[in-house]
């Protein structure tokens, strides 16, 4: 506590240091072969790398090389996770937004968005609509305005907890909203919330103030803090990100490695609990992003994704709708642990069932519109449960719990059984036939896998799903 407290104290500590991160990108240039493949052992022992290493993949240049990064990023993703994928919504309760960020549709400046912020009753109804189609994990998205304020946070976080579908119900709320003050952040914390998620953005500082010229949001340092804030307050599930495109991508991954290390630093070894990396996308007359010189190509995206999964291993990787199918398959198979389904990102786009986007209502395109069903069946095809399980944070496998489980590789003790028996749940309730039939498939072949004590507690609790009952879990 009283490293947490030094950390608070002094927050215009910025432990972003742009001339040693770029030294270390030009120190490792052209790495020797045997060097990655120590770097890589590393790895797959489940060590976090540290910043010279990441910056070693980062340089990679052999095309041979990059082919055993990838190999090595799925092996970590599988030791540490399993064969799942946890799945989620995002819901949007309010576009009304203080800042400029030039990037953004709902920036204020932008007259092209027709503005809204949900009641209650709405984010009701979005939750019904969500709930209905099998969603039990949800990432709620606020603008930063006065009148999406910690009270508008607390009341939508607890209208969504109480809102029921018979026996379905969301079990995990996420939130993403702009920073908080610790005060601020425990009422969050009490309303119940899983994990908070804020994303830097770019760590690069002067790109920073270009792109965020006003509001609350052009103070790097209070961003940068958000998350210590938010764990001083009792919230130890804390997300980091980065938007790629804003800047250079290798330099970001550099500064998501930062900051992943400054979190276990302040935090008794507890990092990130998931790590996101947008790429710009297309938003309503906000041509900045077509112009970026620093847009992501799917080459070095998949890159990313790899040298994250190899510097972090314990921590989840979120790929989202923004990207096409093929790209989030991919990112899958290189080691992201949560995915979106069935996105609608337009406010109150779930409950009027949209269909179609409308680029005035939302943040930016989305790349994916795919059913919850379509992509639970795809990942079945892959070998990977869709796992809806929230037992972790309901069981207080959160924070430091959850991290020691994850560096050793045991979080799949857990999290494989519990998918399972989640998968069950949706297969059984919501699923269309060919998903059903192809997911039990997966399912045998899963739990045949698991030492026997684990296997026989599965099939009793499989076996009282099948008579009725849910939300079981080991
Ligand atoms: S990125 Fe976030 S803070 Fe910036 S304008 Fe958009 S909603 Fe507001």
């Amino acid at each position: 506590m009283a490293r947490e407290m030094k950390a608070l104290a002094n927050p215009e500590r910025d432990f972003i240091d742009e001339d040693r991160m770029q030294g270390q990108l030009s120190k490792q240039r052209d790495p020797e072969p045997q060097k990655i493949r120590d770097i890589i052992a590393k790895s797959l022992a489940l060590q976090r790398l540290d910043p010279d290493q990441t910056a070693a993949l980062l340089n990679i240049d052999d095309e041979d090389q990059w082919q055993e990064v990838f190999a090595a990023a799925a092996k970590v993703k599988d030791r540490v996770y399993g064969p799942r994928v946890v799945t989620f919504a995002p819901l949007y309760c309010s576009n009304l937004c203080l800042n400029d960020c030039v990037y953004c549709g709902f920036r204020k400046s932008n007259r092209a968005e027709k503005r809204r912020k949900l009641s209650l009753a709405e984010v009701a109804d979005e939750t019904r609509a969500l709930i209905a189609t099998g969603h039990r994990r949800l990432i709620v998205v606020y603008g930063e305005h006065p009148s999406s304020d910690v009270a508008y946070l607390d009341d939508t976080i607890r209208t969504i907890y109480q809102t029921r579908d018979g026996h379905d119900e969301i079990r995990r709320v996420n939130i993403n909203a702009a920073p908080l003050s610790i005060a601020d952040f425990r009422r969050v914390g009490a309303a119940g919330i899983g994990t908070y998620q804020v994303f830097q953005e770019t760590y690069h500082h002067q790109t920073y103030r270009q792109v965020h010229p006003s509001g609350p949001k052009a103070d790097y340092l209070w961003r940068l803090y958000a998350l210590h804030r938010a764990q001083e307050a009792g919230i130890d599930d804390v997300a980091i990100g980065a938007l790629f495109g804003l800047y250079d991508w290798r330099f970001e991954v550099m500064g998501l490695l930062y900051h992943a290390i400054e979190l276990e630093n302040q935090f008794g070894g507890v990092g990130p609990h998931t790590i996101s990396f947008p790429r710009l996308e297309p938003a309503a007359n906000t041509p900045w992003n077509e112009r970026s010189p620093y847009r992501v190509r799917d080459r070095d995206f998949k890159r990313l994704i790899a040298v994250l999964r190899l510097s972090v291993p314990y921590t989840g990787m979120i790929i989202t709708a923004r990207e096409p199918a093929a790209i989030r398959r991919a990112g899958i198979e290189l080691g992201c642990t949560q995915t979106d389904a069935s996105a609608r990102i337009g406010i109150g786009a779930y409950a009027e069932r949209e269909q179609e986007q409308e680029a005035a209502r939302q943040q930016f395109l989305l790349n994916d519109s795919r059913g919850l069903d379509e992509v639970v069946c795809e990942l079945a095809e892959m070998g990977q449960l869709t796992s809806f399980c929230t037992a972790g944070y309901r069981c207080g496998r959160t924070g430091s719990t959850f991290m020691n489980l994850a560096k050793q590789g045991q979080v799949h003790r857990f999290c494989i059984p519990n998918a399972i028996l989640t998968f069950q749940e949706y297969l059984l309730d919501h699923a269309s036939a060919p998903t059903r039939k192809i997911g039990e498939r997966l399912i045998h072949r899963q739990r045949k896998r698991l030492p026997t004590s684990v296997r026989r507690r599965l099939d009793r609790l499989l076996a009282r799903i099948q008579t009725g009952e849910r939300d079981l879990r080991v």
